[in-house]
């Protein structure tokens, strides 16, 4: 299962982006990270790094 990002939780910190193996995670211009699941393995990497919890599994 892939993740999402819960955008009005993301604060825009980037430390999602910097540990996702896939670049599956993209800063838009909104300021807020986006997971495209295509690319998403599920590796669990980005969950514990988000400090507002934003990143769940769906
Ligand atoms: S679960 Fe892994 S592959 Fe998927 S977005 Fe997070 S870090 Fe990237
Ligand atoms: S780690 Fe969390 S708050 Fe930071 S950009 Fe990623 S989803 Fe947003």
């Amino acid at each position: 299962m892939p993740v999402r990002v819960e955008k009005d939780l993301c604060i825009g910190c980037e430390a999602c982006i910097s540990v996702c193996p896939t670049s599956a995670l993209v800063m838009e211009d909104d300021g807020t990270a986006f997971c495209h699941e295509d690319l998403c393995i599920d590796c669990g990497a980005c969950i514990p790094v988000c400090p507002t919890e934003a990143i769940i599994e769906v």
